[in-house]
């Protein structure tokens, strides 16, 4: 069971199914440290509008001991890097997570202008997280693309629900491009972060499928942020900062 999980979906994202109490209060029984809820941004089918990231200045930043961060998993939304938070709220939210996802306004640009797309969105915005780098809803390159994240020092996600997907067998994901994440990642001396993307609560912090691929994936625990809290919210902080 992960201790952090900073990539967590409520009803609030159309197409999840706890609240933020039953987050929380799952989290806590299953004896997690720090958790994030990052909802999908507004431009996704059926999520939530801007005023739900605006309230988050009023939302519970501690459950029973346990912290609770409050972010957004933005989309990127056209070939200029744009994505769908204003930015004044960008600024308020305490974690940015960015994925390029379908059911958003983004149109598929051809694999060139798709990556040009996602390492413009790096630059131009304070991106804490990109999320299930390996899943390619549409075609990247996935090697200019992790290289780009440690470039502009943004986590890389091992993403477990991409892990199902590649026991379900499917054709979004590759087991060779996670494993191409894992060695850019390594070669530029970064670490990355392990999270669930739980749609549903049984799925929070929940890194059972993680065992049976370490080793083929060539990871160890000195790699992976979650086993250092402190450097993990050194690291927010500090893409906090850039953002005022
Ligand atoms: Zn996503
Ligand atoms: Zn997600």
């Amino acid at each position: 069971m992960l201790k952090i999980d900073l990539h967590i979906h409520s009803i609030h994202s159309g197409h999840a199914y706890g609240t933020i109490y039953d987050i929380m209060r799952d989290a806590k029984s299953k004896g997690m440290e720090m958790i994030a809820i990052t909802d999908h941004g507004p431009s996704m089918l059926g999520a939530s509008t801007h005023i739900h990231f605006m309230m988050f200045g009023r939302s519970p930043k501690d459950h029973d001991g346990m912290e609770v961060l409050w972010g957004c998993e933005a989309n990127i939304i056209d070939g200029e890097g744009s994505i769908d938070l204003d930015e004044k709220i960008v600024k308020k939210i305490d974690l940015l997570l960015l994925g390029l996802h379908l059911g958003t306004p983004y149109k598929d640009l051809g694999e060139k202008r798709n990556t040009e797309a996602v390492i413009k969105c790096f630059r131009k915005h304070p991106i804490h997280i990109f999320v299930h780098p390996a899943t390619l809803f549409y075609k990247y390159d996935v090697e200019k693309v992790y290289q780009a994240a440690c470039d502009n020092n943004i986590l890389l996600e091992m993403n477990l629900a991409n892990l199902a997907m590649l026991e379900d067998g499917d054709e979004k994901i590759r087991f060779e491009d996670l494993k191409k994440m894992v060695d850019i990642a390594k070669k530029n001396k970064k670490k990355i972060i392990v999270n669930s993307d739980a749609h549903f609560l049984h799925e929070i912090g929940d890194d059972s499928l993680l065992k049976k691929y370490w080793d083929r994936l060539g990871l160890d625990e000195s790699m992976i942020i979650n086993n250092y809290p402190d450097e993990l919210r050194a690291f927010i902080k500090s893409k906090k900062l850039q953002k005022r």
